[in-house]
């Protein structure tokens, strides 16, 4: 199943104003789940020390002006999208840990190779297997531990990625 890559329209969002996740949420029409994911996972940055939390409308533009410019650059297979680099790059050796979602991805966390910042994919857990491009990256404990796990997901997916 394709997901569909929303736009959201940045001139909706007011100058100088602080909103709360929901009003974000209501705003740009999509789930407060996804907003509190911006802010959890993807740099979107609040008000410090608000709770619930705040984020003002500079840093609310900035974020999805940023969301529009990662779309245009794609990752390989072989990289994850570096949030202070705003560009995909290669993880650091041994520094990725995979951690499976209950929604059926996968999340690779790791580190930067060029600045040392935090990355962040998810891929479908199907496409998760030992011989992914990524899996060289993991740390060997976590390698060992998790693709036990995931190895049964292979499918034809990755078979065509192989070929390439
Ligand atoms: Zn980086």
């Amino acid at each position: 199943m394709k997901k569909r890559k929303r736009t959201y329209n940045v001139r909706l969002i007011k100058d100088d104003y602080s909103y709360y996740i929901e009003q974000i949420a209501d705003l740009l029409g999509n789930d407060v789940a996804t907003v509190r994911r911006w802010v959890r996972e993807e740099g979107l940055e609040r008000i410090p020390n608000t709770r619930p939390h705040i984020v003002h409308s500079s840093k609310l533009k900035a974020f999805i002006n940023k969301q529009k410019e990662r779309r245009k650059k794609p990752c390989a297979i072989h990289e994850i999208f570096c949030l202070r680099c705003q560009s995909p790059r290669i993880p650091l050796a041994g520094s990725a840990t995979v951690i499976p979602l209950p929604n059926g991805c996968i999340s690779i966390k790791a580190i930067c190779s060029e600045c040392g910042g935090k990355m962040n994919r998810s891929i479908r857990g199907a496409e998760w297997i030992k011989s992914h491009p990524l899996a060289i990256y993991l740390s060997d404990a976590s390698g060992e531990h998790k693709s036990v796990q995931l190895t049964h997901h292979e499918c034809s997916l990755h078979k065509e990625e192989n070929n390439v």
